[in-house]
């Protein structure tokens, strides 16, 4: 099987306004594979953790001409509600900003001042790895031990599962 990557130059990405969009498939990302698969290993069901990821980066400088990249993404991934331990739902909507730095670290520090709430800096790089970036950030955002939100029997009986609405929420509020 040939590891499926994606490379980009993300300092030209941002100055050309350059936009990728995609799914992966839970295959190619080994390490949150690996998590999922250690969760299903102490679950009754014993199931394939299986799951996508959509996700869009946008390229673009801000008034000042500095140079950003924004990803969204949507991860329906499966886990193990650490509770019942059987399989569960997990959809983590995810926002994040980040500014390039073209310049040495200590010099970033200065330049970063009241944008720091909102944006992580990446190094300028000729191939940024789009999809370790995105695993990093769906690993992070994955709670430590994850629980059905009401009663664990209900969510397993009932078929064809409505997304929670606050879990969407908190989605949107990390953003
Ligand atoms: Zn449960």
């Amino acid at each position: 099987m040939t590891k499926h990557t994606i490379l980009i130059d993300n300092l030209a990405f941002a100055k050309k306004n350059e936009s990728l969009t995609g799914i992966l498939m839970l295959a190619d990302c080994s390490r949150l594979d690996e998590l999922l698969h250690h969760a299903a290993e102490i679950s009754k069901s014993n199931s394939i953790p299986s799951g996508s990821i959509s996700y869009e980066l946008l390229g673009k400088t801000d008034a000042a001409g500095q140079p950003l990249l924004n990803l969204s993404l949507i991860a329906n991934l499966t886990t193990t509600c650490q509770r019942c331990l059987n399989e569960m739902p997990l959809k983590l909507t995810l926002n994040f900003n980040y500014l390039i730095g073209e310049v040495r670290d200590d010099d970033l520090i200065a330049t970063e001042i009241d944008s720091s709430d909102d944006f992580d800096v990446q190094q300028a790089c000729q191939s940024m790895d789009i999809i370790a970036l995105l695993e990093d950030e769906i690993i992070m955002a994955m709670p430590i031990a994850p629980t059905h939100e009401k009663y664990c029997g209900d969510m397993v009986s009932q078929s064809g599962e409505k997304p929670n609405p606050f879990a969407v929420l908190k989605g949107l509020i990390k953003s």
